[in-house]
């Protein structure tokens, strides 16, 4: 099978000009430019000798009968959602029968994104939702959990029912962590939420990380937290972005200079494969203390954290929960580290990434959902809780947020790409994740995405299989 377009791999490098996958549903090579003409060749030649049954087939599109050629504009890695409630119908909170969460897995899977994890939102006892969740994991359907509360701001809860909302209880949370099996990979914790630190301490301990959010803290509180959670991240092995990208040693210092001199595309300064942010922010801007040039608040905070390598932060690019203009400005922002000697843009991490925090609604018709319990109602393209303007949570599907930013034509289409795969893998620790392809590597199972023009996902391949084409 040849997936014929131009190639960029999860860090938006252009890698190549089509792929050949095998039948085992690996890659088999890239192809050059040169190489991609002659498939075309081939095919233009076959379809010659076989007539006006060729024609016919062609007049369907290439393939009707067999196909073993797609074309497309563009092609890319499978996107990454590390944020997102559910999705055709059904929402993992509320919705966690087998077939219910298989559903609503699908829903983004057909929709280009070949790796999530599954959300859940504060509640009085996750456990149900977790031991539902975890058979999907070790499948290899999801990459992991995340814990959306309780530990959070009452103020700052959004879509979240406050009733539940609680301060940390270790011995509750050490019982999620425990059937979670190790994928409960992040959690979002208000910074100044009572016991937050601690949490902290267990989710890394856990192999899970802090995500900061839902929060009224102020800009001194969040900054604090930042930095015990480093410490503490370091003593688990955390590795920062400027050492992987060879500063902050006195030898890596200068072998970044030296690579950042030499300049030319695919010279890497250092790898961040296999590494993992220390912690995150959940969906910069919404639901925390409001940004105010008297008072920066945590949105500051966070910005310069993330800038620094420090924290890796979700921006809702949905076109809803936050402007356009200033997701836009954070994404370019944040897509240069400010990592020392050493470019951040050799290692092809940014520091901002896309989510859905999707719920039942993505890929549904508009109409009245529920989430945890809450009712809400997906009107004009977005999610509120029922009769109110509080936005609920998205209602896209990662490669709608491709194309809306693609379309506006500010952001390039290798900062879209490193915000939708690079950079959430980095943040979520899903390298090795069934349907995370950051690389394009011979023998590898392939995952990808083939856009038109207009970047509409043409065909969707996941481990190898492509489960939806167009
Ligand atoms: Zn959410």
């Amino acid at each position: 099978m040849f997936y014929l377009g131009r190639v960029l791999n999860g860090y938006g490098r252009e890698v190549g000009y089509g792929i050949e996958i095998d039948d085992a549903g690996t890659l088999a090579r890239l192809l050059t430019a040169e190489e991609a003409a002659a498939v075309t060749a081939g095919l233009a030649a076959e379809r010659e000798s076989r007539g006006i049954e060729a024609r016919a087939a062609e007049a369907f599109g290439l393939g009707a009968d067999s196909p073993r050629v797609r074309r497309a504009h563009v092609i890319t890695p499978g996107l990454v959602d590390i944020h997102c409630h559910g999705g055709g119908g059904f929402a993992f909170p509320d919705n966690y029968a087998e077939e219910e969460i298989a559903t609503a897995i699908r829903t983004h899977q057909r929709g280009g994104t070949t790796a999530m994890f599954a959300s859940l939102v504060s509640l009085a006892n996750p456990l149900p939702q977790i031991e539902a969740l975890v058979p999907f994991c070790e499948r290899g359907e999801l990459a992991g959990i995340h814990l959306e509360g309780p530990y959070i701001s009452r103020e700052k809860c959004g879509a979240q029912n406050p009733e539940v909302i609680r301060a940390v209880d270790e011995a509750e949370l050490r019982s999620w962590l425990e059937a979670g099996r190790g994928w409960i990979k992040t959690m979002t914790v208000a910074p100044e939420a009572e016991g937050a630190q601690r949490a902290a301490e267990l989710l890394l301990e856990y192999g899970g990380k802090p995500s900061w959010g839902h929060s009224h803290g102020d800009g001194a509180v969040t900054r604090a937290e930042i930095a015990r959670t480093l410490e503490v991240a370091r003593r688990h092995g955390y590795t920062p972005l400027a050492v992987l990208a060879g500063a902050g040693t006195g030898a890596g210092s200068g072998a970044g200079a030296d690579a950042r001199q030499a300049g030319g595309a695919g010279t890497v300064a250092g790898s961040a494969v296999g590494q993992e942010a220390a912690q995150t922010v959940t969906h910069l801007f919404n639901a925390m203390t409001a940004f105010t040039h008297r008072a920066p608040g945590p949105i500051r905070e966070y910005i310069q954290a993330a800038r620094r390598g420090f924290i890796s932060a979700e921006v809702i690019a949905d076109g809803y929960h936050v402007h356009p203009d200033l997701v836009e400005d954070v994404v370019d922002y944040l897509d240069e580290l400010d990592l020392g000697a050493a470019s951040a843009a050799e290692l092809g991490i940014p520091g901002a990434f896309f989510v859905t925090d999707s719920l039942a609604a993505a890929g549904m018709p508009p109409g009245k959902y529920t989430l945890g319990g809450l009712a809400v109602e997906v009107r004009d393209g977005a999610c509120y809780l029922e009769g109110t303007d509080t936005l609920a949570g998205g209602a896209s599907v990662l490669a709608d947020q491709v194309a809306l930013f693609a379309g506006r034509g500010k952001l390039t289409l290798p900062q879209l790409v490193r915000a939708t795969v690079a950079g959430p893998v980095y943040a979520g620790g899903a390298w090795d994740a069934p349907g995370v392809t950051v690389d394009f590597t011979p023998g590898k199972p392939v995952n990808l995405v083939a856009w038109n023009e207009a970047m509409a996902p043409l065909a969707v391949v996941r481990e190898g299989v492509e489960i939806s084409h167009s």
